[in-house]
């Protein structure tokens, strides 16, 4: 018997294929030798002929030289952690890409000096909110908790109700956060109710602030009761409002989700929150209130450590002066116009030989905000067995099973991608 290994083509045979040296001014050498190896592996295993090697390798490349790939999130959760939160507005991407290079992000074109970092987004934000002093942004609101908590609070205590002391996901805890500075969490309270009397008697020379966490990925209901922010006010130290989702003003589909116009004007002297949950845009943590807190936030050694590049700044100065961002869209669009377009995939797939049905179906605005908020919505709905090669395909498409159905719910699939979901079902056998 002959070793198949003795046909396998050499590695340097295989990489002097023009369409993998090609590749390899574009992708790097080290992810076409990857591709090439894989391919010899297949080779020595019988999987395909010697003489498929360099086409199995091309096939196998990568569309970039990074292994993260976009997706389409078809799960009907808007803000899906796992799949990198708010997706970006064609603005704020192309802002991103126009500063990928060298820019004035530091540097005034018009004098040659120095400038301000950051300036147009801050701008921006602070335009956004009028309520709000002064504001800055850092790495993501953990960063901006924990410069919070430093700044005011560590070697001090920071007062906080025991039905506050939550899990934002994958293990990560306010507390510990918190605990994380060396500042000391007097809790207050219990579980489900906290009153102003709590907070009061808690309340002294060791306290370095006061601070409101709001749960956003969970709900309690029944004998429950929590104290707002503008009845905290009076207590004599700052009081620090965590409202997550990073809405600015009122999103009246979303009553019950804090926003930091309203948590402001209610007196809260600092508020922090996430760029890529409701806002809509990159990741990101906004902090907005008093001058003078702000002033020190920004004037701390820490500050350096938690600072956002120049492509965080230019797609969230875009996401803010931009048109409305697909978060927005998304829980703004019309069920009846998804029932629409679900009906109209499913006709095309049902005429191709698919087994498809356009079906009503929920979505959520996920771990990002609006806990127990359902949005009506529409889906195609699939076989099961389609979800592993659409998840595969590309581009990916990620869907959710109920009921022993593939749904992918429309409300988070932008319209314009409507052609690449069919042609996505189409590829996988559907
Ligand atoms: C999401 C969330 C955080 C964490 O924000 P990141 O931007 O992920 O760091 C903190 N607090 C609340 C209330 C949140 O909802």
């Amino acid at each position: 018997m002959v070793d198949p290994r003795r046909h396998v083509p050499r590695t340097d045979a295989v990489l002097a294929d023009p369409r993998l040296v090609a590749a390899g001014g574009r992708l790097g050498r080290s992810v076409v030798k990857d591709a090439v190896a894989w391919a010899q592996r297949r080779a020595r295993s019988g999987e395909i002929g010697p003489e498929e090697v360099a086409d199995a390798a091309v096939a196998a490349l990568p569309p970039q030289a990074a292994s993260l790939r976009a997706v389409i999130n078809a799960t009907g959760v808007l803000v899906h952690t796992n799949l990198g939160r708010a997706p970006l507005s064609a603005a704020a991407i192309e802002a991103m890409v126009a500063v990928a290079g060298p820019a004035d992000v530091e540097f005034d074109l018009a004098t040659g000096a120095r400038a301000r970092r950051g300036r147009g987004a801050l701008d921006a934000l602070a335009r956004a909110v009028p309520a709000a002093e002064d504001v800055h942004v850092v790495n993501n609101n953990a960063a901006a908790l924990v410069l919070v908590a430093t700044v005011l609070a560590a070697g001090r205590e920071i007062v906080i109700s025991r039905g506050e002391l939550v899990e934002i996901g994958d293990g990560f805890r306010i507390p510990d956060l918190l605990g994380s500075t060396g500042a000391r969490l007097r809790e207050v309270g219990t579980t489900n109710r906290t009153s102003y009397q709590d907070y009061a008697k808690a309340v002294g020379p060791e306290t370095g602030c006061v601070l409101k966490v709001h749960p956003s990925n969970f709900r309690i209901e029944g004998f429950t009761g929590s104290v707002e922010v503008g009845e905290l006010t009076g207590l004599g130290v700052p009081v620090v409002a965590d409202i997550g989702s990073g809405l600015l003003v009122r999103e009246p589909l979303l009553p019950a989700e804090p926003d930091a116009t309203t948590v402001l004007a209610a007196g809260a002297d600092l508020v922090t929150a996430s760029g890529d949950k409701l806002l809509g845009g990159p990741q990101a943590g906004l902090l907005l209130g008093r001058r003078d807190l702000v002033e020190q936030c920004r004037r701390h050694p820490l500050a350096r450590a938690l600072r956002v590049d120049k492509l965080t700044l230019a797609a969230l100065e875009a996401t803010l002066r931009g048109p409305a961002v697909p978060v927005r869209r998304a829980l703004r669009a019309d069920p009846a116009a998804l029932g629409d377009r679900a009906a109209v995939l499913a006709g095309r797939l049902v005429d191709a030989g698919v087994d498809a049905r356009a079906v009503p179906s929920q979505a959520a605005v996920g771990g990002g905000g609006a806990p127990g908020v359902t949005l009506p919505s529409a889906a195609v709905s699939l076989p099961e067995r389609l979800a592993a090669p659409l998840r595969t395909g590309e581009p990916p498409v990620v869907g959710r099973i109920e009921g022993g159905r593939l749904l992918l719910d429309l409300r988070t699939v932008p319209g314009e991608r409507d052609e690449d979901v069919v042609r996505a079902i189409l590829g996988a056998g559907g």
